[in-house]
């Protein structure tokens, strides 16, 4: 049987499902590569796109068979796409011919949400609340930098957070719709004033999001569960051994973490595994997400990746020392960077356009992954900076221009799942 790959790079004739907008971009991609695109499908719509027929996804046995199916309608999420794959498959389509360009912003696709409208609102802030964190992950910039480590060590206060929250409002960089993420560097539950800071969300009525190694017993209060948008679990594998290379902590204590975890929080669709996928540990992925399936929790196999700027930047300009990258080539999967690399042309960076960071010093970070001790780490605080000011100096910064000339924008921004392959620049599932 062929593989993925090859079924995707001996294809001649595609057809494409969705006909919006944003579904131009693969169609110019498959285009440049010289696919022929047959047709495109959709629910129950007629027509042309583009000059090319539109044929409804009922009829789609009675039409000529193209050699792949592309769905790639760039609005929708991941869960629709599953659905119309399935969809396909109930309509006699051959698995193995369908696949899913996912993620909208992986084609340079969120254009359209451009900050420089006035009426844009931040829909994603990372708001850290604990500027430090207790894991001991070698590729963190927590743990490779020493002013990171040392000047991190302090948590927001409540009443400081607040003062921020209603500054973003008044100012109209976020609203209600906006989800608050309550992590960038730092380990959220260490926050000792967790429980005040999700109350002020809630009473604003705004979402928040949280992310933990699990390393600390969970003490959030039922009552402020409501308005959890998602709690993500990271894990570095699945036995002792791989915690003592990465995270450092006892893999017994975090199982149990996990479980008071899922008890308190009480709804499954908002809890999420992470598990950073090393060489090391891939033989520990079947046993993790059976573990957390029989629980009915979502796991998702994710490649580890560096999580700081200076790292990607040596590693991309072979710079890195060579120690280092001794230790990366044994621990890390990196096969797919020089398709990311590729991906970089006409992408736009996410981070600078639809996110905006703070620490926890009130500072608007310039990008999540660069270390405190950068010198272009910070454009500006909370209280002084005006909406437009924000959205300007988030779009002028060299570092940024450092990042898209090194062709690491889209890597940075984009974490691999395991599953998931990349091919002629194009990242399919
Ligand atoms: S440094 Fe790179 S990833 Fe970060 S905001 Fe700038 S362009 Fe985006």
């Amino acid at each position: 049987m062929q593989n993925k790959k090859d079924i995707f790079n001996n294809a001649k004739t595609v057809g494409i499902y969705g006909t919006e907008p944003y579904v131009e971009n693969i169609y110019n991609f498959l285009k440049d590569i010289n696919k022929d695109i047959l047709y495109f499908i959709d629910k129950g719509s007629s027509g042309k796109f583009k000059d090319i027929d539109i044929v409804s996804i009922d009829a789609i046995k009675q039409h000529r068979q193209p050699d792949i199916f592309m769905i790639g309608n760039g609005k929708s999420n991941l869960v629709v796409k599953e659905n119309i794959r399935k969809d396909l498959i109930q309509k006699g389509i051959d698995e193995q011919k369908i696949f899913i360009s996912y993620n909208m912003w992986k084609y340079g696709m969120n254009e359209q949400y451009d900050s420089l409208n006035a009426d844009f609102i931040f829909k994603n802030v990372i708001f850290e609340i604990s500027g430090t964190c207790n894991a001991k992950c070698p590729y963190c910039a927590v743990n490779s930098s020493p002013y990171a480590k040392v000047s991190n060590k302090r948590f927001i206060k409540p009443d400081i957070f607040k003062e921020a929250l209603d500054i973003l409002l008044d100012k109209k960089l976020i609203d209600k719709t906006s989800i608050v993420h309550l992590f960038n560097w730092g380990e959220p539950f260490m926050h000792p004033n967790i429980n005040e800071i999700l109350n002020i969300l809630c009473e604003k009525g705004i979402s928040y999001g949280l992310s933990t190694n699990a390393s600390i017993a969970p003490n959030i209060k039922k009552e402020y569960i409501y308005n959890l948008d998602k709690i993500k679990i990271s894990m570095p594998g699945f036995s002792q051994q791989s915690y003592d290379k990465i995270h450092g902590f006892k893999f017994e204590k975090i199982l149990g973490n996990i479980n008071k975890l899922i008890n308190i929080i009480n709804d499954k669709n908002k809890i999420e595994v992470f598990f950073y996928v090393y060489q090391f540990n891939l033989k520990e992925m079947d046993s993790a997400k059976e573990y957390f399936g029989n629980k009915g929790i979502q796991i998702t196999h994710r490649i580890a990746f560096f999580n700081d700027y200076n790292k990607f930047i040596s590693y991309a300009s072979r710079s890195m020392d060579i120690s280092e990258l001794t230790k990366v080539s044994k621990e890390l999967l990196l096969y797919y960077v020089d398709g990311f690399i590729d991906m970089n042309k006409n992408y736009k960076c996410f981070y600078m356009n639809n996110t905006i960071v703070i620490d926890e010093n009130l500072d608007y970070a310039t990008c999540c992954i660069l270390p405190q001790n950068h010198p272009n780490y910070k454009i500006g605080n909370v209280k002084s900076l005006s909406k437009k000011e924000v959205i300007k100096r988030k779009k002028s910064q060299p570092i940024c221009e450092e990042c898209f000339k090194a062709g690491i924008t889209y890597w940075m921004n984009n974490v691999l799942e395991y599953n998931d392959f990349v091919i002629n620049g194009i990242f399919l599932r």
